[in-house]
């Protein structure tokens, strides 16, 4: 098919390899199979190894799922959810110095934030993707014409090959000289879990409190399942550490195969992440510090222009280096925020809580949500005509 011939027909007849099959790759794949690609994907570990126990899925992410993806897509995430409508931010003596109001998120956008545990987030998106998902293939070479090398020596062709193999992505390392994945200075781990307590915990919607150079969090997820995280710099089991006594309970409620720890990283975005046939997505090109909670989304969000850039091209490699062109300023712009709330865990406990106490809520859900907007191509997604759910009620009673 010549590249004419695929204008306004979306990316019909376009090959396509993602290296990786983590949010951001599958997320690519069915948006990608919706529009006629025939992709493949290559991921290293066998099917279910995902990394991370559960997260927060933010209305930026599920409206690009809906804008070039469907109604599928999103009904699917959109159904593993628990919809939260309000979040609190406070001291690691669950003090509440802010309450952030989610609502307007829904008047906007017809969606607010999501917990959804990973792995089943990753069951659905892998169920639609329509993509031959090729586990235990591991990446470890790719060249701007399109070329994928695989660790058993295979190689493969594609129109487009997408990177989209995590913050310590190979076709990354293949574009980009050595040292290009840099690591926060002080030791900065995640830890996180889904507890199956239910009687342990009555929030309704995230609580975060900071303190000890780092933060925990709670989000309430369906199920009656609580998603905890905490991170900061600490290596060891967070229950040695003196974090609240909520935590810890938290812990010991969850299984010991969905309890996470993750060693974080970031990097500053670069321009033109791509050569030739090949780009990079979610991680791979612009990993986010937690403190943010929009890695995932990020990811999936860049999916979303990638899909949507292919399907208005004419030329698939033009199309790549408009996508990174379009993302550059947004991710840079969530990179900042991500770093400008990392500084805000060091200063010391009681200057925070003071200046937390003095923010007026507004001014805090300014600056909470504002990466949960949906960038504007997407913002009217769930306005045109496709189906959009928000429908399970916030608990009673809350915190
Ligand atoms: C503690 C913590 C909490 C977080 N909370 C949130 C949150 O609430 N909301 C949010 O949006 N984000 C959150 N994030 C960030 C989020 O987890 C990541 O940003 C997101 O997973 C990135 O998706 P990705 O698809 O780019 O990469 P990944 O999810 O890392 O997927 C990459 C995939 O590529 C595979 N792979 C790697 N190398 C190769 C190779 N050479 N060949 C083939 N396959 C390969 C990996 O096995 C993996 O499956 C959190 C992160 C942490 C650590």
């Amino acid at each position: 098919m010549t590249a004419n011939e695929r204008k306004g027909t979306g990316v019909t007849g376009l090959s396509v390899i993602i290296a990786g099959g983590g949010v951001g790759g599958i997320s690519l794949a069915g948006m990608l199979t919706r529009q006629g690609a025939r992709v493949t994907v290559l991921e290293k570990t066998p099917p279910g190894r995902g990394r991370g126990a559960a997260l927060a899925i933010w209305p930026n992410a599920m409206l690009g799922l809906l804008a070039s993806g469907d109604a599928e897509m999103y009904d699917a995430v959109l159904a593993l959810g628990r919809p939260v409508h309000h979040a609190l931010m406070g001291s690691l003596d669950r003090r509440w110095y802010g309450r952030v109001d989610l609502r307007p998120l829904t008047e906007h956008y017809g969606v607010t934030g999501l917990g959804v545990v990973r792995t089943e987030l990753m069951s659905a998106l892998v169920e639609l993707s329509g993509a031959d998902i090729r586990y235990g293939q591991e990446v470890i070479g790719a060249t701007p014409d399109g070329t994928v090398t695989l660790a058993g020596g295979e190689t493969l062709r594609a129109d487009v090959v997408v990177g989209a193999d995590g913050v310590g992505s190979a076709v990354r390392r293949a574009l980009r000289p050595p040292g290009s994945v840099d690591r926060l200075g002080k030791p900065h781990t995640g830890w996180q879990g889904v507890a199956h307590q239910t009687d342990i915990w009555d929030g309704t919607g995230p609580e975060f409190m900071f303190g000890m150079g780092g933060a925990a969090g709670m989000l309430p997820l369906t199920g009656g399942r609580t998603y905890w995280f905490v991170d900061g710099p600490i290596d060891t089991r967070p229950e040695t550490q003196g974090w609240p006594e909520i935590v810890n309970r938290m812990i010991a409620a969850t299984p010991e195969d969905q309890l996470a720890k993750d060693r974080v990283y970031t990097r500053a975005p670069v321009r033109g992440w791509g050569a030739g046939r090949i780009t990079l997505l979610g991680d791979a090109a612009h990993p986010l510090l937690p403190t943010v909670g929009q890695g995932a989304c990020m990811a999936i969000e860049s999916a979303a222009v990638l899909a949507a850039r292919l399907r208005d091209a004419t030329d698939p490699v033009a199309a790549l280096r408009q996508y990174e062109r379009d993302r550059f300023r947004r991710v840079t712009t969530v990179f900042k925020r991500s770093i400008t709330l990392l500084r805000q865990r060091s200063i010391p406990d009681p200057l925070r809580n003071g200046m937390l106490s003095l923010m007026p809520d507004r001014a805090i859900t300014f600056f909470f949500t504002g990466s949960a907007k949906p960038i504007p191509e997407f913002a009217g997604a769930h306005l045109t005509g496709r189906r959009v759910r928000d429908s399970v009620p916030e608990r009673d009673g809350g915190s």
